[in-house]
């Protein structure tokens, strides 16, 4: 189930600083990567234990001026498809302006849940000056300051009222959920895949509406697909198609168990492809990378290792991850890659018996143990795979706190050695006993 909370608003309102401040949040709390992407636009947030993904519309406004209004109406119209809730950025020091009055218009068409979000609030004598919000016709007024963070508790409250509760989809179907940006080959590969033999392809009824679902079995597989290319939007703005995209992506992976990330062989990996690679990381979803368009590239015996290696070190740290070089023009490895999504999905899914766990991790920890941190030894005693929709790993101990990184990172390196956790992100829990 996805939850998206775009933040839309005309330009210097505050969205941003907004942004910033409900991923940052997070990230101070559980985020464990280093290297983060600059450029996003989109990123995971939490709030009282429900997280979802926070877009800023901002990111992908037209350069050029007369394209701007146009760019940004249609991003509120892009919002309005796409989002769960809407959160309408206004500038309390500047007042209403022609543009948040037409923005106010299209929101009060739709029917998704919008909040008016009175921005720059830094203090009581400006919350006074909010009602004026109260002139677009969109209900009650929040008043914030992004800057000192006041008031977005308030916020939030309200905002994950409206998510939709984690139920259970149609289908236990494993979900596979191929994405990329425009032009990598999307349609191509659900074409390749579903093309020969029309009867393998059902859309399940019932399945969330604005997503494609298509179900595959064929040669020993079955599993459904969720597609973000098929539903193509024409947008009058360039910069938009991508917005779109991005915003079908989120949906797309949140829903999916695992991620298939198309990239293109010609252009190599880029930072779009990053920030979906650590969006399914974060979402602790299955990933496989596709390098497609494999055809188009003069190759020699070292070219796929050099690609591989380049990929690695923009995706690091999690780099256990499968990689399949395929042309879907040409019908190269397609197979291969929906193999490699199962083996994920089973790596994802599987559960390694405690003995088994205990056997193989306990001698390592014993030869190299936690090193010691003010004259105090940790002592791991037991080790078991926790339920979850993905690993996550307890390792029982007796001072959980005197764990650090890089001994962290030593133990997930051991057991993706030890046991096949390729293209999936693990979790590691250090708990008192
Ligand atoms: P965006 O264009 O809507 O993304 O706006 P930005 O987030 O870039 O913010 C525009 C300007 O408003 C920046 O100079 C911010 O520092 C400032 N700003 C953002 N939030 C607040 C706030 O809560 N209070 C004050 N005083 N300034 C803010
Ligand atoms: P989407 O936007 O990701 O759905 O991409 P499309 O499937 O529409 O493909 C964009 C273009 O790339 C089309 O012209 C495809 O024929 C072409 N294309 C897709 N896969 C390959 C490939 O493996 N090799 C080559 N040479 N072209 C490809």
């Amino acid at each position: 189930m996805s939850n998206i909370v775009a933040i839309v608003g005309r330009p210097n309102v505050g969205k941003s600083t907004l942004y910033n401040r409900l991923t940052e949040s997070r990230k101070a709390i559980v985020d464990d990567l280093s290297g983060v992407t600059r450029d996003r636009h989109y990123g995971l947030a939490e709030w009282t234990n429900r997280t979802f993904t926070v877009v800023d519309t901002g990111g992908y406004v037209a350069n050029s001026e007369d394209l701007f209004e146009t760019a940004i109406r249609e991003q509120v119209l892009i919002a309005i498809e796409e989002a769960t809730v809407i959160l309408f950025i206004a500038d309390v020091t500047t007042g209403p302006t022609d543009l948040d009055d037409s923005i106010a218009d299209m929101l009060r068409r739709s029917n998704k849940p919008v909040f008016v979000v009175a921005n720059k609030v830094d203090n009581n004598q400006l919350l006074s000056e909010t009602h004026i919000f109260y002139s677009f016709g969109l209900g009650d007024i929040y008043p914030i300051s992004s800057m000192t963070g006041s008031g977005t508790g308030e916020l939030l409250d309200e905002v994950v009222k409206h998510f939709p509760e984690d139920v259970p989809e149609g289908s236990n179907l494993p979900k596979y959920a191929i994405v990329g940006r425009p032009n990598v080959g999307k349609s191509s590969l659900i074409n390749a895949l579903t093309g020969q033999d029309r009867n393998i392809v059902t859309p399940i009824a019932g399945t969330t509406r604005d997503s494609i679902h298509i179900h595959y079995n064929q040669y020993g597989h079955e599993f459904m697909l969720i597609d973000t290319a098929g539903l193509r939007k024409k947008t009058k703005v360039k910069e938009n198609i991508e917005f779109y995209s991005v915003m079908r992506t989120i949906k797309a992976l949140e829903e999916a168990d695992v991620t298939i990330l198309m990239i293109d062989a010609v252009e190599g990996i880029e930072s779009q492809d990053i920030n979906i690679f650590h969006l399914a990381e974060k979402n602790k979803k299955g990933v496989v990378i596709l390098v497609n368009k494999w055809d188009m590239i003069e190759k020699n015996h070292k070219t796929t290792k050099v690609f591989e290696e380049q990929i690695k070190q923009k995706i690091s740290p999690f780099t256990d991850v499968p990689i399949v070089f395929t042309s879907v023009t040409e019908k190269q490895r397609i197979f291969k890659a929906i193999e490699a999504a199962s083996k994920v999905y089973e790596n994802k899914t599987k559960k390694i018996p405690t003995s088994k766990v205990n056997e193989v991790m306990l001698p390592i920890i014993e030869s190299y143990p936690p090193p010691s941190l003010k004259g105090k030894y940790v002592k791991i005693k037991y080790i078991t795979q926790l339920n979850g929709s993905s690993p996550i790993f307890a390792f029982f101990c007796n001072l959980p706190q005197y764990i650090k990184e890089p001994y962290k990172r030593f133990l997930e390196n051991k057991l993706r050695e030890h046991f096949d956790f390729s293209g999936v992100p693990i979790q590691i829990y250090f708990r008192q006993k």
